[in-house]
């Protein structure tokens, strides 16, 4: 996808600050953060939507949320407690349609979601 910000910064073509990488996925900081800890973590092959993960994502998608509490290990939130987020289209207010899970932690959050 070569119009995609996220497969841009998978590539290098566009700078983030770099927290996990591993064969399937890879995890930034969000450039706005809700939480004093929010990473991005997105898969290494472009998928759009939550609505796109069929029967062949199945490793991919295993290997994100193994990834996911690797990462909120490594950033200290694995035991105080974290919040992981897909949104979905316009109502969940998707805006970069490069499927991605948010990490959130560091602060208490409250439920649900506004
Ligand atoms: P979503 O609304 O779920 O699509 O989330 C997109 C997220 O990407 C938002 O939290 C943005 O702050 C974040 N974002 C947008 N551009 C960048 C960027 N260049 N580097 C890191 N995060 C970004
Ligand atoms: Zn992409």
């Amino acid at each position: 996808m070569s119009d995609c910000l996220f497969c841009k910064i998978r590539d290098g073509q566009i700078p983030a600050e770099i927290v996990h990488t591993d064969d399937h996925c890879l995890a930034f900081r969000d450039i706005n953060p809700a939480a004093p800890v929010h990473v991005l973590l997105i898969p290494r092959k472009h998928i759009a939507t939550l609505n796109d993960i069929g029967p062949d994502q199945a490793a991919t998608m295993g290997a994100l949320f193994e990834a996911a509490g690797k990462v909120a290990e490594k950033l200290g939130v694995a035991e105080s407690g974290y919040r992981v987020v897909v949104n979905c289209n316009a109502d969940a207010g998707q805006e970069v349609f490069h499927l991605h899970l948010h990490i959130l932690g560091g602060r208490r959050m409250s439920w649900p979601p506004g």
